[in-house]
C-alpha cells in the first residue's frame, strides 16, 4: 500500500511521520535534533524520512512544512531561521530526486492552517484564520476554501502586522509588530525588563527561568507584574476583535 510523509522542519527539531491517505493517525513517527556535528541537515532529513517509511510500503508523496521565507511554487527555501547554510536551497528538487516521488513545500503556519481546516476545528467552514503563538507568532488564512499563500508563501504573516507604531523591536527588525508584543519570547522579555527596576515587586524575581509558561502561572496566582504582562498583551491586540480585523473580516453567520 502507499503512504505519505509529513515533515515539520524546525530550527531545533525535525519531526517526520507517515500516514495513509486521508488518515490522521501516523503509522510511524520520529523526532530528531536539527543539528549534528556528524551529518549535514539535509542528510539528517533524508535519514529521518527513511526511518518513518514502514516496510513494504510505497512512498506516494512528501510534504514539508518550514518557516519562511520560501517559495512553495519552486520548492526553494530562500532563507530559514536557525539553518543559515540553507540560502536559496532547492529542497524539493533534492528530495524528489532522492526519493523518486513528488515533494511539496509550504510555510509551516500556512500548512498548520490548512491541516486545521481540513481535519480540525475548521472542518465544514469556508473561511479560517489560524494563529500560532509560541516563540513567535505565525498565521495562516483559508479563504473561500483556498489557502492564501502569496508571494514566497508570505501572505498572512500575522505576527508581523504593526499593532503599536513605536512598540518594541520585532525579530524581523521592525517595531511594534504583534510578535514583538504577544509571543512567548516577548512576554518573557517584558518581564525581564520590568525586573531591572529594583522597586518592582514580583514573585517572579526569585524564579530561576522566567518563561511565558511560568509567567502565566504567576499571573494565575495573582502576581501583579505577571498580570500586567498579559494585560498589556491583550490590550495590544485590538485588531483581532470582532469587526475590527482588517486582515480577515468575517460577518456573523458566515461559515
Ligand atoms: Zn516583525
Amino acid at each position: 500500500m502507499s503512504i505519505r510523509i509529513a515533515v515539520d522542519l524546525g530550527g531545533t527539531h525535525i519531526r517526520a511521520a507517515s500516514y495513509r491517505r486521508e488518515e490522521t493517525r501516523p503509522l510511524k513517527r520520529q523526532k530528531i535534533k536539527t543539528r549534528s556535528r556528524d551529518e549535514s541537515i539535509f542528510e539528517r532529513l533524508v535519514h529521518l524520512i527513511e526511518q518513518v517509511i514502514p516496510e513494504n510500503e510505497t512512498l506516494d508523496a512528501i510534504g514539508i512544512a518550514a518557516p519562511g521565507p520560501l517559495d512553495p511554487r519552486t520548492g526553494i527555501i530562500i532563507e530559514t531561521p536557525n539553518i543559515q547554510e540553507w540560502k536559496n536551497f532547492p529542497l524539493v528538487e533534492k528530495l524528489s530526486s532522492h526519493f523518486g516521488c513528488p515533494v511539496y513545500l509550504g510555510n509551516d503556519a500556512n500548512l498548520a492552517a490548512l491541516g486545521e481546516w481540513r481535519y480540525g476545528a475548521g472542518q465544514g467552514h469556508d473561511h479560517l484564520l489560524y494563529l500560532t503563538i509560541s516563540t513567535g507568532v505565525g498565521g495562516g488564512v483559508v479563504s473561500d476554501g483556498h489557502l492564501l499563500e502569496g508571494r514566497q508563501g508570505l501572505a498572512a504573516e500575522l505576527g508581523h502586522v504593526t499593532v503599536l507604531a513605536d512598540g518594541p523591536v520585532c525579530s524581523c527588525g521592525r517595531r511594534g509588530h504583534l510578535e514583538a508584543l504577544s509571543s512567548g519570547t516577548a512576554i518573557a522579555k517584558y518581564v525581564e525588563g520590568q525586573l531591572k527596576d529594583r522597586s518592582t515587586v514580583s514573585s517572579l524575581r526569585s524564579g530561576a527561568k522566567r518563561t511565558a509558561e511560568s509567567i502565566a502561572q504567576a499571573a494565575r496566582e495573582g502576581d501583579p507584574l505577571a498580570i500586567s504582562a498579559y494585560q498589556r498583551r491583550a490590550n495590544k491586540k485590538p485588531f483581532l476583535g470582532e469587526h475590527k480585523c482588517p486582515i480577515f473580516p468575517v460577518q456573523k453567520g458566515a461559515r
